[in-house]
């Protein structure tokens, strides 16, 4: 990617929403964070961490070789304790930490000391069964109260969890219970999913007999009440060995730098990487931005992240975060279709919800199946909507705040990755005036930088890498078991100036604010142009008649790559060629001439990995008619047959 690009409909975006004054003279946090961050990182970061539990406080804040960094190292914790006992001991025992929604309408309010004494059964029943500290455990579970349990339990006896998609596959099972080696597994029998049972048991004994692994149990919770292949010894039930066990337990305090987990990434890209946590920088920044981005009032706020737990959305802003924070957490196990597509909008109703965090392409779905169904639903609570796992296109952008939010909320468009393990960028909604689909600038106490290929940084107005510039508290410490790819991955593409390559472009507008471009492996080279993926999808949605869209560079014998664009329409719009002619055009007149697409294929759906990300490899294989590529992290396999027989039906207009 060129440094100075000058193309960009994006940055151009002119509307502008400043917060609320109502809003902002409530907020958790003012200006002012910026000017302490800016005077003194690392003092900054002290203070977030003040407002953890230490059992004893640390001396050194950071101990930086890089690209190994160590925070709070002489310092002990418990996360476990900071997420629950904490908050019980201080008297908020009786306060609803978990609300559950089960997708067949079952519903459970689970307290904070409940939660305490549940977790501490927990850690009890893993003792039992020969789980010791840094041990790695593996779940394999529906988004249930007993997922928060065990994460809980295993952080509180310091066993790192390696929480596994429930949608995943036995193959892909196997691979993290090897890589992560894991001793112990939990699982459920089954759990709701469009209705159905889904098979998670069988997916573990299928994924163990593969091969050799360490497993020496198998937890299992009773959910879908399906029957179940056993296999004695190895197999224990859940509820049977937490009912002998004790309902308190003493946790030990662990380094800082202890071990809290292992998590794969989402596999957008390749091959899934094994990211490592540890326990007080990541607890730190987790708890911290959740405070500050999401605002959060213990007392009375309803907060829903609406990510599966399997991915690090789930890990960092369902579980540590916000409960480090004492929040009230909505978990709702099903699809946002079941049994109809109002069923969020059922639940933010129902809970009252007033924080709202989900993905641009729930939002995307959402607009696709239009305005009417949300305004079904009593939404008043909610006071702030976030968005989180790919660039947001300013037009869906616009749409979550006016069909969700009213046109009052503050939109927090939150830019990181499982290896930032917290947010990053991102809007503090009491301060910034939020521009649609910029994610802003960096949070306090994070310094982030646009740069060219030398490393320069590129200046306002420029484009280039996206790269983090100071180590931050919640890094991920290596890659499981890998430590040259870590190096490799992340710290060998700009290693003489020592920066962080995180491997997405962006650009900076002349405010010096921050427009993410997405991948960096997905940018398109058009007769000597750099143009951006997520600039020409965000200029096809921002035309009524489309939902969702994702583009790709194909070879082209005489630009270089030629733009192929994959359309899904809105609910009410027609398919024809007059639209797909009338959509080029707009391209044309929103970006310029050389991102006018060279084919539209108005297909059904988007290839998505099972997080929800618009897995652009496969479009281009498609496009280039080549034989696709690696699907196992697909959602749903069948997609790329439903577009490869789009494909000879669309022709090129010029
Ligand atoms: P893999 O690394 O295995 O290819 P992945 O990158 O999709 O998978 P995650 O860590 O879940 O795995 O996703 C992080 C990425 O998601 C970021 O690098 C970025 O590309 C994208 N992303 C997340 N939030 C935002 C956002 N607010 N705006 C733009 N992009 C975002
Ligand atoms: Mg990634």
């Amino acid at each position: 990617m060129s440094g100075t690009e000058a193309l960009s409909n994006l940055a151009r975006e002119e509307r502008r929403f400043p917060p609320d004054p109502q809003f902002a003279a409530q907020a958790n946090v003012t200006a002012e964070a910026y000017e302490a961050a800016a005077a003194d990182r690392l003092g900054f970061w002290q203070t977030q961490a003040d407002r953890l539990l230490w059992s004893k406080r640390w001396t050194q804040t950071l101990d930086w070789q890089p690209p190994f960094a160590k925070w709070f190292a002489d310092g002990t914790l418990n996360a476990a304790v900071n997420c629950v006992d904490r908050h019980v001991a201080d008297g908020y025992g009786d306060q609803v930490a978990i609300y559950f929604e089960g997708e067949p309408g079952d519903r459970l309010e689970l307290t904070y000391a409940e939660l305490l004494s549940q977790v501490s059964r927990a850690a009890n029943a893993l003792t039992e069964l020969g789980v010791k500290t840094g041990d790695r455990v593996a779940i394999y579970l529906p988004m249930i109260t007993e997922a928060v349990i065990a994460m809980l339990a295993c952080a509180r006896i310091g066993a790192p969890h390696s929480v596994i998609f429930g949608g995943f596959s036995a193959q892909a099972l196997f691979d993290r219970i090897t890589d992560a080696d894991a001793t112990l597994v939990i699982t459920a029998d089954g759990g709701y999913r469009r209705g159905a049972v889904s098979a998670l048991k069988p997916a573990v004994d299928e994924a163990l007999a593969k091969g050799e692994t360490n497993v020496k149990h198998v937890l299992v919770v009773k959910r879908g009440g399906n029957e179940v292949a056993w296999t004695p010894e190895r197999d224990v039930w859940w509820d049977e060995v937490l009912q002998r066990q004790q309902d308190t337990h003493e946790a030990p305090a662990l380094p800082a730098e202890h071990p809290l987990f292992i998590l794969y990434t989402s596999g957008t890209t390749g091959k899934p990487k094994g990211i490592l946590h540890t326990t007080g920088g990541y607890l730190t920044q987790t708890a911290y931005t959740h405070h500050a981005v999401f605002d959060l009032k213990p007392d009375s706020d309803v907060y829903w992240c609406t990510a599966d737990i399997g991915w690090v959305t789930g890990h960092s802003y369902i579980v540590y975060g916000p409960l480090a924070n004492r929040a009230s957490i909505v978990l709702y196990e099903g699809t946002p279709d079941t049994p109809d597509r109002g069923r969020f909008w059922e639940i933010v109703q129902r809970y009252r919800v007033t924080l709202l965090y989900t993905a641009p392409t729930a939002i995307r779905t959402f607009m696709k199946w239009g305005d009417e169904i949300p305004a079904k639903y009593d939404l008043s609570s909610l006071r702030l909507l976030g968005s989180v796992g790919e660039p947001i296109n300013p037009e869906a952008w616009i749409w979550y705040r006016r069909a969700i939010g009213a046109e009052k909320t503050p939109v927090v468009d939150t830019w990181w990755q499982t290896e930032t393990g917290a947010m990053m960028i991102s809007p503090l909604p009491g301060v910034t005036a939020a521009k649609p689909g910029s994610a802003t600038r960096g949070l306090p106490g994070i310094s982030v930088d646009v740069v060219d290929n030398e490393g320069t940084p590129v200046g306002n107005g420029g484009g280039g890498f996206l790269v983090l510039t100071e180590p931050w508290p919640s890094m991920l410490r290596g890659i499981w078991g890998d430590p040259e790819r870590y190096q490799q991955t992340y710290w060998s593409r700009f290693s003489e100036q020592g920066y962080y390559f995180a491997g997405d472009g962006a650009k900076k507008d002349d405010d010096g604010d921050l427009w993410l471009l997405g991948r960096v492996d997905d940018v398109m080279l058009v007769s000597g142009h750099n143009i951006s993926t997520t600039e020409v999808e965000s200029a096809l949605v921002s035309h009524p008649a489309v939902a969702e869209a994702a583009v790709v560079g194909a070879t082209d014998p005489t630009t270089g790559q030629g733009i192929v664009a994959f359309v899904i329409l809105r609910g009410d719009a027609t398919d024809g060629q007059t639209l797909v002619a009338e959509l080029r055009a707009h391209v044309a007149s929103e970006i310029g001439a050389i991102a006018k697409p060279r084919q539209i294929l108005i297909v059904p759906e988007l290839p998505k990995t099972r997080s929800g990300k618009i897995m652009r490899r496969l479009l281009r294989d498609v496009a280039e008619n080549r034989q696709i590529g690696d699907v196992t992290t697909l959602a749903d396999s069948t997609v790329m047959n439903l577009i490869s027989e789009k494909l000879p039906a669309a022709a090129s207009e010029d």
